[in-house]
């Protein structure tokens, strides 16, 4: 028996299943690599401005405190439950590992839809959703981040409401801060700028030239938004993006910074444009040389992989790909180079961990230096997958988890099992 369920848990565990059996983990092993050490579920009651009171439910769990304070984004989204979350936070393990960064997974999240709230009521479920976590978070023990729903101010009110209950300001509580406020330079475009970066080298392997190469976007968030203009600042033709209110398309290309000011006006891309609208649920099939979908997971099944038409498969989103459809993947593999999530988001907690330490030390870099680490430890992994699949002839995706997972292992054997 367990708490977590629904489908993105299930999703968690039968890839694990997948990487233990490759790594010939016994039996006995298993369960304490993958079940996370700690769920915490809340209530927030909200004053809304009409009044009334609303209870929302948020939660944050702590996958595994082995190599060091757990790390994870928060997500507001009317999907939330303590199965996404879980499965969230065991992805973020496998993601620290394999990049090499000093922490075990975490993700939050409140059930809630952002956009039916106004800003005041956001403010004050921010606040209290931080406020209840204090007891169970803290700079070395689990950072929050920005994920879906949240953003730089959200992580300042939950910056400032750790503070006021310290008595002191402690910037290094939560990572994806606005740069006045502790956050560091280059974060707000680490997750969309690293997918770029490692979709250009896939492409020079491929010998695709990015001047007039294609890409489609699904998500016009931080993520989806901010690869979309590296890679439009590249040269690559972004032929059509989509968000939660539709999607738009032109074969000539997308206007990107036109769209992100667009987008930073009004929330998302409705209403850009009256000629360019396309069927949201046909733009992952479109023909491109990118694929990034950056919005939600299970986007991608069996039947969207049998009919996928790029040729670089760039995992924005986490999770966005069913079992079922990589198994799909697994036998296309040579038309498709899939970077999965794992990797190819990581930049984002690349440079929150560059924060962090930057936090911790008050001392702060240029946006070329955080730039410049944050592309070395992406090809540092990339490089590591990539060897690793050739050697045992494996999908990238069991490559790279099987990377995190012998990481995450291989400390909680030599710590050995306490008492
Ligand atoms: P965001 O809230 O900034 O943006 C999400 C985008 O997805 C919005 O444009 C929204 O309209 C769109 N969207 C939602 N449902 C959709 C649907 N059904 N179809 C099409 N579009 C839809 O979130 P984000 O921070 O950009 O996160 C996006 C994804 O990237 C999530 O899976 C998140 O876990 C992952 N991620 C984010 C970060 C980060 O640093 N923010 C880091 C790693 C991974």
């Amino acid at each position: 028996m367990t708490v977590y369920s629904g489908p993105v848990f299930d999703m968690a565990v039968q890839q694990f299943g997948v990487i233990a059996n490759h790594l010939s983990i016994p039996m006995d092993e298993r369960e304490r690599i993958l079940m996370p050490k700690r769920a915490v579920t809340i209530s927030c009651p909200v004053h809304r401005d009409d009044g009334s009171i609303t209870v929302f439910e948020g939660y944050r769990v702590q996958h595994h405190l082995t190599l060091g304070p757990t790390k994870g984004g928060t997500r507001f989204a009317p999907s939330v439950d303590i199965g996404e979350v879980a499965a969230l936070a065991i992805w973020m393990s496998w993601k620290c590992a394999l990049v090499g960064l000093p922490y075990g997974g975490a993700k939050g999240g409140v059930r809630v839809d952002p956009a039916s709230i106004s800003k005041r009521e956001l403010e004050g479920l921010s606040r209290r959703y931080m406020q209840e976590m204090i007891p169970f978070v803290g700079p070395h023990t689990d950072v929050m981040a920005p994920d879906m729903g949240t953003n730089e101010q959200v992580m300042a009110w939950f910056m400032d409401t750790y503070s006021m209950y310290q008595g002191r300001t402690v910037t290094e509580i939560v990572t994806g801060k606005p740069v006045s406020s502790g956050g560091t330079l280059g974060r707000r475009e680490a997750t969309g700028r690293g997918v770029a970066h490692l979709a250009r080298r896939v492409m020079r392997e491929l010998d695709i030239a990015l001047d007039g190469a294609t890409a489609v976007i699904q998500g016009f968030g931080n993520v989806g938004s901010h690869a979309a203009l590296e890679l439009y600042n590249s040269g690559v033709k972004i032929v059509a993006v989509s968000d939660h209110t539709g999607a738009l398309y032109d074969k000539t290309g997308l206007d990107i910074p036109g769209l992100m000011r667009h987008a930073a006006e009004h929330g998302n891309i409705a209403g850009y444009s009256n000629q360019l609208h396309h069927d949201p649920a046909a733009i992952l099939t479109l023909p491109c040389d990118v694929l990034v979908p950056a919005a939600i997971e299970r986007v991608i099944d069996a039947h969207d992989a049998e009919n996928l038409k790029c040729r670089v498969l760039a995992e924005g989103a986490n999770g966005p790909t069913t079992p079922e459809a990589d198994l799909i993947l697994e036998k296309r593999q040579r038309e498709i180079f899939v970077i999965p999530d794992i990797l190819c988001n990581s930049g984002g907690v690349v440079v929150s961990y560059f924060e962090w330490v930057q936090d911790l030390q008050q001392l702060f870099w240029e946006e070329d230096e955080v730039k410049r680490r944050e592309y070395q430890i992406l090809d540092r992994a990339f490089g590591q997958m990539v060897s690793r699949a050739k050697r045992d002839n494996i999908p990238h995706r069991t490559a790279a988890m099987a990377l995190g997972v012998e990481k995450v292992r291989a400390a909680k054997n030599t710590r050995g099992l306490f008492p």
